[in-house]
């Protein structure tokens, strides 16, 4: 039997959530940007933008630092205090910066050229030492702004303007990296899995210690299109959605089917002293003398 007309009550009308509101957080005067069509370097930073605003922090206590090339454009575009330094210099850069105000929150965006070649020494003993900040290493597996040649991160047999024939190094895992070296929070994300990324990002920024952030990013104006990707979306799914796989996945997959992928999420986290905690206790034992 159905029931009277008036016993019915209307579906509650879902509530629309507000669209995110970016433009506290960028320089407008800067825009537009630029990043190519389809370059994933937008994504990550709408995912850095929002993983900003939910911890809290005001657009003064950041510190937003990086290097040379098409990831370190990103400080030019968001009103934070911002610095934009020498080609593989960023962490130099930042861990003077730090000393220096440790209460600011040190952001370093970089590339895979230049935090782990020419930036490589400054990469491993930034690890080491442990001081909080956070590192975000935009890999894209080649240097796009200087038209494409193959970084540490090229995966072997892949072209570039320095690999023709395909590249025949052994490419860098940045995580592995960072973890042997000392970080004490090492993730990964993609530019294609963005919820998940925002979400690690955020994680990044709170830990007290040195953070490290591979994202697997695409540049489709020189990789993508020497190696023949047939548009960004392809490249996306085919290295970021396919090539990688969550590490709360693991346990349901076989050797076989994990054989070749990178694992997303949070892959190691760890506590120890922080460095300009300990250098703050040694200089009050120092002054005391
Ligand atoms: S060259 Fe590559 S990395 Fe640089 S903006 Fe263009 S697509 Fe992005």
């Amino acid at each position: 039997m159905s029931r009277p007309a008036e016993e019915i009550k209307p579906l509650a009308k879902k509530k629309k959530k507000a669209p995110f509101n970016y433009s506290p957080y960028v320089r407008g005067g800067k825009l537009p940007h630029i990043w190519c069509p389809g370059c994933g370097h937008g994504i990550v930073l709408k995912c850095l933008l929002r993983a900003i605003h939910t911890t809290g922090l005001l657009r003064d206590d950041i510190a937003m630092v990086s290097g040379i090339g098409c990831s370190s454009r990103t400080p030019g575009y968001v009103d934070f205090n911002t610095l934009h330094t020498l080609h593989g210099r960023a962490l130099a850069y930042a861990t003077g910066l730090k000393l220096a105000k440790p209460r600011l929150n040190v952001i370093v965006t970089t590339g895979d050229g230049d935090a782990l070649a020419i930036g490589g020494n400054h990469f491993i003993h930034a690890c080491r030492r442990n001081m909080d900040m956070t590192i975000l290493v935009y890999n894209n597996a080649v240097y796009g702004m200087t038209s494409g040649q193959a970084s540490p991160t090229t995966p072997p047999g892949k072209i570039s303007t320095t690999s023709r024939n395909g590249s025949i190094e052994p490419p860098f895992d940045t995580c592995s990296l960072a973890r042997a070296a000392g970080a004490t929070f090492v993730a990964r994300g993609t530019a294609y899995h963005f919820q998940e990324l925002e979400k690690v990002i955020y994680e990044a920024i709170m830990h007290k210690g040195t953070s490290v952030v591979d994202i697997i990013d695409a540049c489709p104006t020189y990789y993508g299109r020497f190696n023949k990707y047939k548009s960004p979306t392809e490249m996306m799914e085919k290295i970021e959605k396919e090539g990688t796989v969550s590490v709360k996945q693991v346990d349901k997959l076989s050797p076989e089917e994990l054989e070749g992928k990178l694992l997303r999420g949070i892959l190691h986290k760890s506590d120890r002293p922080e460095y300009c905690a300990e250098y703050q206790k040694l200089m009050t034992k120092v002054q005391a003398k």
